[in-house]
């Protein structure tokens, strides 16, 4: 880190003493607000009623310009020194949804220290800690010089495909840098993306009977043949590359020849060249797969076709460990008396740092774990430091002007 980095970022952290008593002072309304967000159900592509809580929210803090868009996406700003819509900005995200169908009991119950329920802490109390953050970033108390712009995300979660974040990054050119407020913690630091793309191959034939139609190609024999080949791709170490077969099936009966077979893959890397190489293939796999299952067929019946469909396509990507949003969120988290930690994982930012807009991702105070089971738990242990942590970064990146 360089010296001007370390600097910059305790004299923010200096100046900002009385905003984190403010979040200490607040601290019970921020876990009443995490149990209640946790008990909206707000399942992938169903965030609506959720997202309205937060957008009342947002108007109550005085947030700027409030407003769902297109995607669902709730987003309020804090203006910086410039009023102007198109300025510079700082995104902080939290997303909405959960993995959790909309049938599923939300009740939060207190076990010892503990809070549990399904979301509580992935993603209540990011949701929880953005609320705190826009109420003491309020633009008089603490003034930044970029605008910030705080947004409630869809479809983080499961098949949403970052639909919130692709949508709300490709309409916001202007952000300089993104936060991503995700689940408890205040050590780990997400600067790498795990990128991922998602296919579905599909075989179609004429089917059969197993012994009198035998000799027409095989749909399940060639989505075989398909997993064999991915399997058997040789694979880079570095950067890491994983591919696996998630589900394969087809057919309607064990002596029917069957006409349809397919295959779902999974590719994974944070370099989104390496996501386009190995789709590549991926899809030269599964032409030879139709190729040699059709070379085995008697002559004059109708040969397979296949077909490969994208069905996920989260973008990969990475902040190096030098950069000053990096660097900064190393010293705010030492400054809170916190051992940083680097980690990769997918979550919002893979959308700005696929778009090679400086992004992380970090927790939002407290301790937790069972994300995405319904023994999900959540501590409060001096959730007010992770707090003040994200503050800090969040300030940093936006340039505090001035502190009371
Ligand atoms: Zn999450």
């Amino acid at each position: 880190m360089s010296v001007d980095t370390a600097a910059a970022a305790r004299r923010t952290h200096d100046a900002l003493a009385r905003a984190r008593a403010r979040l200490v002072a607040r601290d019970a309304e921020t876990v009443r607000d995490q149990v209640t967000l946790a008990e909206i159900p707000s399942p992938t592509g169903e965030e609506g009623e959720r997202g309205a809580w937060v957008a009342r929210r947002f108007a109550a803090l005085g947030l700027r310009d409030v407003r769902v868009d297109a995607a669902g996406n709730v987003i309020g700003r804090r203006d910086g020194e410039s009023r102007d819509d198109r300025a510079p900005r700082v995104a902080v995200c939290a997303h909405l949804d959960t993995v959790f169908p909309r049938d599923t009991p939300l009740r939060v119950r207190h076990d010892g220290r503990r809070l549990v329920g399904p979301g509580i802490g992935d993603n209540g109390r990011g949701l929880a800690a953005m609320l705190a953050l826009a109420e003491v970033l309020d633009g008089d108390h603490v003034r930044t010089r970029h605008a910030i712009e705080f947004v409630a995300t869809t479809g983080e979660e499961g098949l949403g495909d970052l639909r919130g974040a692709k949508r709300y990054f490709a309409d916001a050119p202007a952000v300089r840098a993104a936060v991503a407020l995700d689940g408890a913690g205040d050590e780990r630091i997400v600067h790498r993306a795990v990128g991922s793309r998602r296919f579905r191959a599909t075989f179609a034939g004429p089917g059969g009977h197993s012994w009198a139609a035998f000799g027409v190609p095989n749909a399940v024999h060639a989505a075989a043949r398909a997993a064999a080949a991915i399997a058997a791709l040789p694979l880079d170490d570095a950067p890491r590359v994983t591919v696996s077969v998630g589900r394969i099936g087809g057919g309607i009966c064990v002596n029917a020849i069957p006409a349809d077979g397919w295959l779902e893959v999974d590719l994974r890397s944070t370099f989104t060249r390496m996501l386009d190489r190995y789709e590549q293939s991926i899809r030269r796999a599964v032409h030879a797969a139709a190729l040699e299952e059709n070379a085995t067929r008697a002559e004059g019946t109708p040969p397979l076709t296949m077909r490969v469909e994208v069905i996920g396509d989260r973008p990969g990507g990475e902040l190096a460990a030098d950069a000053p949003l990096v660097a900064g969120a190393l010293a705010m988290t030492r400054l809170v008396g916190r051992a940083p930690e680097l980690g990769s994982a997918s979550t919002d930012a893979n959308v700005p740092l696929g778009l090679g807009v400086p992004a992380i991702a970090i927790g939002a105070g407290g301790r937790g774990g069972e994300a995405h089971t319904p023994g999900e738990w959540f501590e409060n242990a001096e959730g007010a430091v992770g707090l003040g942590r994200a503050l800090g970064i969040v300030a940093y990146a936006a340039e505090l002007t001035s502190a009371r």
